[in-house]
């Protein structure tokens, strides 16, 4: 018999998730909870425990004060919205509990797995290449660093120095890897980039001709593909001209830019990729689907298997290595994360996504143009991606961040554009609509108009 407090709890969600999502339709932006509030709704850990009513309960309170992140409204981070397939396949998975390491444990959920990488390789151009699913791009990219670190070591042994060259746009996660690989951060070469926040290819030539001048070893180039503030793309082709004139492994950070791949634009921006040797991609971002979800995709195969593949004879019994992933993991226990994304694939399909980003560079070019065109506002780059970086004349993008926040108006968040503070819009839910983002506007302008009168 079904264990009944399994039941109550499937009640529960099935309560409570509709009842979730009516009350994020009637106020999409919660207002943010004061911290001193907060701790109220977190009951310590007592030696009795709570019967499970009790912690649903505490369950739903805490639902309720969380923030909002799937309503168009919301312009914080990169990722948004809310995929019904996905979310579907993700509750599933959570209920399954299989371990992906192997066939014997997770049986023909491993070939949903293979399926979806072989696509993505497809899509990337690395068709005779190989993948792995991580928690996140902070992970794909410290398993990249690792791998181009092992490879380099394997061809010329060990270096006094090394060195890891990647934009000073680029993610924090490339400083961690280094740090967290023992090559220290001093390792990392942040070089230059230009207005747009696009690696500049002569001064990483300079920077590595002057180590190598040194005896510094390269570790790897690494190419941003959308950079966290600007998405920008790094020129990927000019960087793999310089990669390959020394036999440099060369990444691709598309952790938020990868999904563009899948349109014609995103195409012209990754121009040269099949000439790079890995590539993040990141499907929690763009292709809206629940955290965690991302690949390490790279061009060759044999690479995960040789620095990832250790023997364990207690976890790989049977069937051979193509059906048993946990070689070519860094993990061991592995939530099913491709499952959501398969799911969301197989109802959108390529051309659902590309039309999805279709519509969402169009949405970026409505609001451009609205921030264009009005005298208050100003663009402070020409947005390649779905980042818009702007300021309002006289008001400080902080303060009008928080404001919009508080006022439960929009959540938006502010970045650095070379030495000016924007407000940052990203624009990535599929659910966005030109009105939302002309109130948006119209809202902006009028909290930074009393803002600057105060
Ligand atoms: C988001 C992002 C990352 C980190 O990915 P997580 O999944 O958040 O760990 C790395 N690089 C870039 C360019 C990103 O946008």
């Amino acid at each position: 018999m079904t264990d009944p407090s399994y039941l109550e709890a499937l009640e529960f969600l099935a309560t409570l998730l509709p009842e979730l999502a009516a009350s994020e339709a009637e106020t999409p932006v919660r207002p943010p909870l004061p911290l001193a509030e907060a701790a109220a709704l977190v009951p310590a850990i007592s030696d009795d425990g709570r019967p499970l009513s009790e912690v649903l309960a505490t369950l739903r309170e805490l639902a309720l004060r969380t923030p909002l992140t799937t309503t168009p409204r919301f312009f914080n981070q990169l990722f948004s919205g809310r995929d019904p397939a996905a979310t579907a396949a993700e509750m599933l998975a959570a209920h399954l509990n299989v371990s992906m390491y192997t066939y014997k444990a997770a049986g023909p959920m491993v070939l949903v797995e293979n399926a979806l990488l072989d696509h993505m390789l497809g899509v990337a151009g690395f068709r005779a290449g190989e993948g792995t699913f991580t928690t996140g791009g902070s992970l794909s990219n410290l398993l990249a660093v690792a791998i181009a670190r092992n490879e380099a070591q394997a061809r010329g042994g060990e270096a006094r120095q090394w060195a890891l060259y990647t934009s000073s746009a680029a993610h924090y996660s490339m400083p961690k890897a280094a740090s967290i690989l023992g090559l220290g951060r001093q390792a990392v070469r942040r070089i230059e980039v230009d207005e747009q926040g696009r690696m500049r290819p002569e001064a990483l030539a300079d920077q590595l001709r002057a180590d190598l001048e040194r005896g510094v070893r390269p570790v790897m180039i690494n190419a941003t593909a959308g950079t966290t503030v600007m998405g920008a793309f790094d020129p990927i082709e000019a960087l793999a001209d310089i990669a390959h004139e020394h036999g440099i492994w060369i990444h691709v950070d598309g952790a938020f830019g990868g999904s563009l791949l899948l349109h014609e634009r995103g195409q012209q921006l990754f121009a040269g990729l099949e000439r790079c040797d890995s590539l993040t991609w990141d499907a929690h971002k763009m292709m809206g689907v629940p955290l965690t979800c991302s690949a390490l995709l790279l061009r060759e195969r044999g690479a995960l298997e040789r620095h990832l593949g250790e023997d364990a004879d207690y976890l790989f019994q049977t069937h051979g290595p193509e059906v048993n992933p946990g070689l070519r993991s860094i993990q061991c226990g592995r939530r099913n994360d491709p499952l959501k994304l398969w799911a969301a694939w197989q109802r959108h399909g390529d051309a659902g996504y590309r039309a999805r980003l279709q519509r969402l560079l169009e949405l970026r070019d409505h609001v451009v143009a609205r921030i264009d065109q009005h005298p208050e506002l100003c663009m402070r780059h020409t947005p390649e991606s779905l980042n818009v970086c702007f300021e309002m004349a006289g008001v400080s993008s902080e303060e009008l961040c928080a404001q919009l926040n508080a006022r439960g108006l929009a959540v938006v968040g502010h970045g650095q554009v070379g030495e000016r503070s924007t407000v940052r819009l990203v624009l990535i839910n599929p659910a966005q609509t030109e009105a939302v983002l002309d109130e948006f506007v119209t809202n902006l302008v009028a909290v930074g108009i009393e803002l600057r009168d105060a």
